[in-house]
């Protein structure tokens, strides 16, 4: 596999700096160019990052010395370096982030986007490599109606429905028709640190801005859709009801689940079908590959956000507690590394798919 040269656009948030991080020893990619807002343009990676970068290692050598780029002065520049860019910065409003990704694109550079601004675009794939890697042949369609030979966008879903739609999709076997999910989201998940959301300590915020509530009901419905006249037709079913909290913790979304089915199933066949979930990707050898995409947890209190949010890398979903309900046919827990599966990595295992497949 030859090695390609990423831009990572936003690189100085919280997301940006997970992909820096993740790309440190990546075998196939490396960190050509890194960008952000004027705020930091012309500073050195590492000094853009100073009080920021939350790991334990400081921020890899190759990136460290790299100038920071300014995402709008100097897109002819990061699209001439790069052989794709990771975008994970969100501009005011969501036609401006459009407009922002749509310009990269039309310049020829793939996009492998966080933001939230693309998702429900017809002709743009929504990506959980391992559940709906098929979406990928939108691309054709949407490079013909961007007209660029190379350019495209795709994106990433909300972090927060990365734990409960992997959960639920090797169940749809049985006609999934209703859902609840209440996650319990990390305040990493808002760009913050304990340090920078003192708020949160000792609480819990039954609110989270940006429509999350919605984006986390109408999601998943596009992940399980059909391409249709070169766009997603949405699945009809199941009819999903959310509600997001942020709680005090770091990084982790938790999510109680209650699912009922056409025909339920009993529980040992839900267990045998999480046990034994090959996604769409298994095979490919790709790097960011989870070994085991689902675990269940037997023990009664786990999973539990610090303790399992690290699992397979972050690249894992961990599930536990099913049971019965007096109410729906089940209910359960579930549990993804925000900014590891639900940002930064599932972001660069989709661009691994996509590489994989040549639509890079
Ligand atoms: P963040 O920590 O606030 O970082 C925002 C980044 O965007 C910074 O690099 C910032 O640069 C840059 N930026 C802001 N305005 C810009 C502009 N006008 N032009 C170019 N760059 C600009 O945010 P985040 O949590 O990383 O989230 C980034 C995106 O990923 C958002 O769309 C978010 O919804 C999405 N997302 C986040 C998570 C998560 O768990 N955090 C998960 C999934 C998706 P400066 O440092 O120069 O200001």
């Amino acid at each position: 596999m030859r090695r390609y040269g990423v831009a990572v656009i936003g690189a100085t948030g919280t997301v940006g700096r997970r992909f820096v991080k993740l790309l440190e020893d990546h075998p196939w990619f490396y960190v050509a160019a890194v960008a952000a807002s004027g705020r930091s343009a012309g500073k050195a990676y590492a000094e853009a990052v100073e009080g920021r970068w939350e790991y334990d290692s400081p921020a890899p050598e190759s990136v460290a010395g790299l100038t920071v780029l300014d995402a709008a002065a100097d897109a002819l520049k990061i699209a001439e370096s790069a052989d794709f860019a990771f975008c994970a910065a969100e501009m005011a409003s969501k036609d401006e982030t459009r407009a922002f990704e749509d310009r990269f694109a039309k310049m020829e550079l793939p996009i492998i986007s966080n933001n939230s601004a693309h998702r429900l675009t017809g002709d743009v794939p929504m990506m959980i490599p391992e559940l709906n890697l098929s979406h990928a042949e939108l691309i054709p369609f949407q490079r013909k109606r961007l007209g660029t030979r190379r350019g495209f966008i795709a994106v990433k879903p909300n972090c927060s429905i990365q734990s409960y739609v992997p959960a639920l999709h090797p169940l749809r076997c049985f006609g999934v028709k209703s859902v609840i999910a209440c996650t319990y989201q990390a305040i990493s998940g808002a760009g913050k640190s304990f340090a920078t959301a003192p708020e949160i300590l000792d609480n819990v915020i039954p609110y989270i801005g940006g429509g999350e509530e919605r984006k986390s009901e109408a999601e998943p419905l596009k992940i399980w859709g059909e391409i249709r006249g070169g766009e997603i037709a949405p699945a009809s079913e199941p009819a999903i009801s959310s509600q997001c909290f942020r709680v005090a913790a770091l990084d982790g979304h938790m999510a109680a689940v209650y699912a009922s089915f056409r025909e339920k199933p009993p529980i040992s066949e839900i267990l045998e079908l999480w046990r034994e979930f090959k996604g769409d990707t298994e095979g490919m050898g790709l790097p960011s590959s989870p070994k085991r995409f689902l675990t269940y947890f037997e023990e009664q209190d786990r999973p539990q956000t610090r303790l399992d949010r690290d699992i397979e890398g972050g690249m894992g979903i961990a599930l536990g507690r099913l049971r019965e309900d007096n109410i729906f046919d089940y209910k359960f827990a579930c549990l993804s590394h925000n900014t590891v599966r639900g940002a930064a990595g599932g972001g660069v295992l989709t661009a691994e798919a996509l590489c994989a497949l040549g639509y890079i």
